[in-house]
């Protein structure tokens, strides 16, 4: 089955709104392993509305709709619908009481455009509005159907899940399951050349890779009868792109690098510490971000003045002097000087230019080197984050705070094998 997703709405074609219903409507179709092919967004006009429908109803089996099911003049989606499936409006007398009863729990009056709300094309599947006036509907015809839903986020959400989730199980059979393959320090392009055969060939278990700042996700997803079954399809399909992309993966439905890093402490009884500067207590906030963090976190300074790097951390004077702060010599102190000081098993440090001001040709913005210090290993990694990303603060600082986490993960996983 096709799907798609139009979004009603000129403040979103004008980007004075972010278009989420769109991405939660297109992770929930994902999820349940139907297809979508297109997304759209059109203005609120009856004509590119009507043509815009149109054209959906004619590629794809299913339509879903946010938006334009208000009580005003431009709110024209229902109208426009009823009008392509030739189908007369009529007064949903269950719609209208529904409506009456939310004016008076809010206790404010009702006006005569809200009764619009209850008008109904003929034969239309009622989707009630437990958070607002303007109930959704579903709208069958010529072996296609259209779901009608709100704009507003906290209406259109809780009545995809409660009305349009059990509408739409008759599409799908038996059940469908996804897992996650979480994929740290190799690009995009080189992970998809290494799955495209595999992505194109498989229809089910599928293979959706997902990429966002520096890191990827494979979610697996089967359908089959049965929850089991499903896992059973997917299970050697995991274990064998694990196998390809080795330790580039770092957990498989684990949420995120800090909380892998927080689970692989946790079951080796080992500590960690962080000393930053260039990600100014990013790897802190994130390693607590994590529940449990208390058992494993010992401490994190954020030493960004050369004097604290000195003169808390134990960063020497010398070294300061003769390679800088942003350098492989530094980054390797303040990691062995956080355990110093916290007794921690491991220390993590980040010393590095997030820009965009303060690069020189030695060193650019985006140079970063990031520490690790234990007893069973000590590394410096040297990143040069804007090569492959604009000279962007936040993303340099967030991109550094996750190969932190990376080497800090390959580390701990070291331990078993040497220790
Ligand atoms: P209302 O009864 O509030 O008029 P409606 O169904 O007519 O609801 P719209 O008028 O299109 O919906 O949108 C109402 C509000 O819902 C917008 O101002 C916006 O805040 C939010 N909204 C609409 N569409 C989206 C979208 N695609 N993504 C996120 N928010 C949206
Ligand atoms: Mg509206």
């Amino acid at each position: 089955m096709k799907a798609e997703i139009l979004c009603v709405g000129t403040e979103i074609l004008l980007g004075d709104i972010v278009n989420t219903n769109a991405v939660f409507l297109a992770q929930e179709l994902a999820r349940m392993g139907i297809s979508v092919y297109h997304q759209s967004v059109v203005g609120d006009n009856s004509q590119r509305l009507k043509s815009c429908l149109q054209h959906s109803l004619e590629q794809s089996d299913l339509v879903i709709t946010t938006g334009g099911l208000g009580p005003t003049y431009d709110d024209l989606t229902k109208e426009t619908v009823a009008d392509l499936f030739g189908l007369e409006m009529e007064l949903n007398e269950e719609s209208l009481r529904d409506i009456r009863a939310y004016f008076k729990k809010l206790n404010r009056p009702m006006t005569d455009n809200n009764i619009k709300q209850a008008m109904m094309p003929k034969g239309a599947i009622i989707l009630k509005n437990e958070n607002g006036t303007a109930p959704g509907l579903i709208v069958e015809g010529k072996g296609k159907a259209v779901v009608l839903l709100p704009g507003p986020p906290r209406e259109m959400k809780p009545m995809f899940l409660h009305g349009v989730l059990p509408y739409l199980s008759r599409y799908i059979q038996g059940t469908f399951i996804s897992h996650n393959i979480h994929v740290f320090g190799i690009g995009e392009a080189q992970v998809e050349s290494m799955l495209r055969d595999r992505m194109e060939a498989l229809t089910n278990p599928t293979i959706a890779p997902y990429a966002k700042e520096g890191e990827m996700l494979l979610r697996i997803t089967a359908g089959a009868e049965t929850p089991e079954k499903a896992d059973a399809m997917i299970s050697p399909l995991i274990e064998e792109i694990c196998g390809l992309l080795g330790e580039h993966v770092y957990g498989v439905d684990v949420g995120s690098l800090q909380t892998a890093v927080v689970q692989e402490l946790s079951k080796r009884h080992l500590h960690i510490a962080t000393a930053e500067s260039c990600t100014g207590g990013l790897i802190s906030k994130r390693i607590t971000e994590v529940s449990g963090s208390s058992q494993v976190f010992d401490c994190g300074v954020c030493s960004y003045a050369n004097e604290i790097k000195q003169r808390i951390v134990g960063v020497s004077e010398e070294t300061l002097a003769r390679f800088g702060a942003v350098s492989r010599q530094t980054a390797a102190e303040m990691a062995a000087g956080i355990r110093r000081l916290s007794h921690a098993d491991i220390g993590i440090s980040t010393t590095g230019i997030a820009g965009p001001g303060g690069g020189t040709p030695e060193k650019p913005v985006g140079l970063v080197y990031v520490g690790v210090d234990c007893p069973w290993h000590q590394e410096v990694l040297e990143l040069k984050l804007s090569r492959d990303f604009p000279e962007e603060r936040e993303l340099i600082r967030w991109l550094a705070s996750s190969h932190a986490l990376y080497l800090a993960l390959q580390t701990i996983r070291k331990y078993s094998k040497q220790v």
